[in-house]
């Protein structure tokens, strides 16, 4: 009996997992091969530790932001959100907009613009991500102005994107 009792704590420790990331994620139901992909990965990525720990490492407040690295890693934690992604399309594929995020928080993705890689596509739905929080957290901005992406490296939505390409990168 005693043994068996010393044995439970033991069988505890080593089932014991580190408590998996889970944040705001993304969902789309329809019928796209490359969003359906792009969503898998985006979300593989919001729970990656990896994604967390260059997120913090952005100690300076993001450009037109209010906000740094470890502040927007805590949002993406803690936000228990599944963002709805929907679809639009552009008249043509020229066009510059790949997604944008509507005021409550849905994110809608250009179908004249998913002629790339699924990671790329999984980058998109990342950055307006962002958005989506900036959306629901109040106090915070944490934007990038005009559409215009030029200059916009440092402001978080842009920012992210570069964060989110690293990790994509180091998972297959
Ligand atoms: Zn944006």
């Amino acid at each position: 009996m005693h043994r068996l009792w010393l044995l439970f704590p033991l069988l505890l420790l080593f089932s014991a997992r580190p408590a998996e990331l889970v944040g705001i994620q993304v969902r789309y139901t329809g019928t796209d091969t490359t969003i359906l992909r792009a969503m898998d990965r985006a979300n593989l990525v919001m729970r990656h530790p990896l994604f967390y720990k260059l997120l913090q490492a952005h100690t300076d407040t993001f450009d037109h932001s209010n906000v740094n690295g470890e502040m927007l890693a805590s949002y993406f934690q803690k936000e228990q959100a599944v963002a709805e992604v929907l679809t639009y399309k552009t008249l043509t594929r020229f066009s510059r907009s790949t997604a944008y995020t509507s005021f409550d928080g849905r994110i809608f993705i250009n179908t004249k613009r998913l002629d790339r890689p699924v990671d790329d596509v999984a980058i998109t739905l990342i950055h307006e991500c962002v958005h989506v929080l900036d959306s629901r957290t109040r106090g915070v901005w944490m934007g990038h102005g005009s559409n215009n992406p030029k200059g916009k490296s440092q402001t978080a939505p842009y920012a992210i994107e570069l964060i989110a390409d690293s990790v994509l990168r180091s998972i297959p």
